[in-house]
């Protein structure tokens, strides 16, 4: 069921209120499922979602467009699932599976890296495991950054008990860190798939030798509005005055 004028991205998906970000995280109950968790966000009517939950359609559905995309333009593949307003939130961890999707879709149909459609799923997969809401404060580690560290480990063949391979993913996960610690303030999710992606073509190249289509246009943002904790504006390059 949809409601006319909550926007589910931005407040809470019960009720439609403002989430809280707690710095001490408590045992939460899912007001969807029932599990218990140790989390930092919550309404102010105490509801709480869990990640599980709250992207449950979204993940299906970002899954379905990268595995029919045609396209070899990761970033034009992102923005096509970005503009899915309902099923894709302004804020969270689909945002990752959005980047990581985008980017494994754009290699396979690229073709150089022989890619299936069971490593692009292991790679939402893997996503899914270590891309958790609101983590980009609370530890550091954007959903992004394993996101695209979980495309370069799937097509690496990277593990714990190997060596260059793992090597590789880690450096290319320190890129991705970096290169979003230099857009905060607020995070935007948005602004942080872009920056991932056009990051991700320069470590496509370098680590695999892959070229990938370099998206000349200024992509115009709009998801300005959208934004719960005030849009960057001039401090973001997709900002469109
Ligand atoms: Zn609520
Ligand atoms: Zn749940």
């Amino acid at each position: 069921m949809k409601h006319q004028n909550v926007n589910y991205s931005e407040n809470c998906k019960v009720c439609g209120n403002e989430l809280d970000y707690h710095n001490k995280g408590e045992k939460l109950i899912c007001h969807n499922c029932g599990i218990t968790e140790y989390a930092n966000i919550s309404c102010s009517n105490g509801h709480y979602i869990c990640d599980k939950c709250h992207g449950a359609d979204a993940f299906n559905m970002v899954l379905e467009h990268v595995v029919s995309s045609e396209s070899k333009d990761p970033l034009h593949i992102a923005e096509e699932l970005m503009s899915m307003k309902d099923e894709v939130p302004m804020l969270g961890c689909e945002n990752a599976w959005v980047a990581a999707g985008s980017l494994m879709a754009a290699l396979r149909n690229e073709g150089s890296v022989g890619i299936n459609n069971n490593q692009v799923e292991e790679v939402l997969n893997r996503t899914r495991s270590q891309a958790i809401g609101g983590y980009c404060g609370l530890t550091g580690v954007c959903g992004i950054a394993p996101g695209i560290g979980a495309c370069f480990s799937v097509i690496l063949g990277a593990a714990c008990p190997k060596d260059k391979e793992t090597s590789v993913t880690m450096k290319v996960v320190g890129r991705i860190v970096n290169v979003i610690a230099d857009q905060t303030g607020p995070c935007c999710c948005k602004n942080f798939v872009r920056n991932s992606l056009e990051e991700s073509i320069q470590l496509v190249r370098e680590y695999l030798d892959v070229d990938l289509p370099e998206n000349e246009i200024r992509i115009p943002c709009d998801h300005v509005n959208r934004h719960p904790h005030g849009c960057r504006k001039e401090k973001c390059s997709y900002w469109d005055k």
